[in-house]
């Protein structure tokens, strides 16, 4: 059956109909091994009383092949129904061409908050010396920002129009080689803004978290940056409550009271380094949000584990997914690891309350690699940094996995 959503909560029932897409290269084998372990952890946490109905859903090669198109009206029009999808990696094409269609989805679907948990499991291979003191969630704007894809190229028609206007028009002299210039233009509302920083708070408070920092370079880009971070402590007062002591901002929650700080986004980057114990929950501009949450993947084991998912709280629609890329280098070798599409499987059955099912797997995980039974992308670095381990095959691992239950 359907889940459906009112203001945001949703009603899911003990059969709910979830949509998947395989995705390109890798992603056929990935999407498989995570609706195995999914079904196999629902079955043990509910004794066979709940299942997740699963209906797939094409895009990327598979769509062009089989409908002409990368992704199909009905695609959209079975994730709006069934609210909640998760999908593997889909290709796309750099410079010129088709659009991506994971920004696409995210637009037609208005998924506005790109939500990127950091957690790390004991043993996994990791650049840093204390990757244990990683531990945040990064709630990335979404739809918005020099990301909305409004961008006119050098030479073209568009573009002398838009540097004359600025030029003519606005009295702008600031473009340095008008004549050779591409023109991007970067919209951030205070509307959007709001929406995913409540987003980010609103999780703080369920998930007793100790605070939520604004990431943004405001320093420069004064009034879309720097309008993200004034909007934020507004919203914190306006909508939470928030009290000043000892020069910081807080906002009261039942289970104890929550910072809200901020930090311009270089130096950020530096203090995830250098003092990540600093940061919990964060809430960042489209850009931003991309380098930040690659870069602390990487702090814990990198992009064959970090898991992700789009999410519009008001209409309750979500689509989870690998963050990783397609890997063409690796497809159909069975070495590519699950851990980033079945982590999302994990978060997406915490988003719909299952949350027993969720812990098995997240136990099972962190067993797999504290013993050191892991894929090759892990294994290799486990080799390189002097430790033992095992290294499994991509249906070996979910099938060592699956038994752990
Ligand atoms: P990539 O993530 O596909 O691969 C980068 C490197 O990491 C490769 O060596 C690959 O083998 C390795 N790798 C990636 N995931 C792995 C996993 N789960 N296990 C083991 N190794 C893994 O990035 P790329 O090569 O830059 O991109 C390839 C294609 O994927 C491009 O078309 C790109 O646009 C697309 N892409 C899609 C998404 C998405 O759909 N969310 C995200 C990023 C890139």
């Amino acid at each position: 059956m359907r889940i459906t959503s009112e203001n945001g909560k949703l009603n899911v029932p003990a059969d709910p109909e979830i949509v998947y897409i395989e995705g390109d290269g890798v992603g056929k084998e990935i999407t498989e091994r995570m609706i195995e372990t999914l079904d196999a952890a629902v079955r043990t946490a509910y004794s066979g009383e709940r299942r997740i109905e699963w209906k797939k859903a094409l895009a990327g090669s598979e769509a062009i092949e089989k409908t002409g198109t990368n992704l199909p009206d009905e695609t959209i029009e079975a994730i709006k129904e069934s609210l909640i999808a998760i999908k593997g990696p889909l290709m796309t094409p750099v410079g010129k061409g088709a659009r991506s269609i994971n920004v696409a989805l995210r637009q037609t679907l208005d998924l506005y908050a790109c939500v990127r948990p950091i957690e790390y499991f004991e043993g996994v291979p990791s650049p840093v010396r204390h990757p244990e003191n990683v531990d945040m969630v990064v709630f990335r704007e979404n739809t918005e920002d020099i990301y909305a894809g409004i961008e006119w190229d050098k030479d073209s028609e568009e573009v002398r129009k838009v540097i004359s206007f600025l030029q003519n028009e606005m009295g702008v002299k600031k473009i340095r080689f008008p004549e050779t210039s591409a023109i991007g233009v970067k919209p951030v509302s205070e509307e959007g803004s709001v929406r995913l920083i409540k987003a980010a708070i609103d999780y703080a408070i369920a998930n007793r978290r100790r605070s939520v920092t604004l990431v943004h370079k405001g320093n420069i880009m004064k009034f879309t940056e720097g309008g993200f971070r004034r909007w934020g402590y507004e919203t914190a007062k306006k909508d939470y409550g928030a009290y000043e002591k000892d020069g910081k901002v807080f906002i009261p929650a039942s289970r104890g009271d929550i910072e809200i700080k901020d930090c311009i986004c270089d130096a950020f980057l530096q203090n995830i380094l250098l003092k990540p114990e600093a940061y919990d929950v964060i809430a960042t501009l489209n850009l931003n949000g991309d380098y930040v949450s690659d870069a602390l993947a990487a702090e814990v084991g990198g992009i064959g584990i970090a898991p992700g998912a789009n999410i519009n709280y008001r209409t309750g629609a979500a689509v989870f997914e690998a963050t990783h890329g397609t890997a063409p280098d690796i497809a159909g070798k069975d070495i590519v690891n699950p851990l980033s599409i079945i982590l999302s499987g994990v978060m997406m059955l915490e988003y719909i309350g299952w949350n027993e099912a969720a812990a098995l797997i997240r136990n099972a995980v962190s067993s797999m690699i504290s013993s050191g039974s892991v894929t090759k992308d892990l294994y290799d670095l486990m080799i390189r940094e002097g430790r033992s381990g095992k290294c499994l095959s991509t249906s070996a691992f979910t099938s060592e996995l699956i038994n752990k239950l």
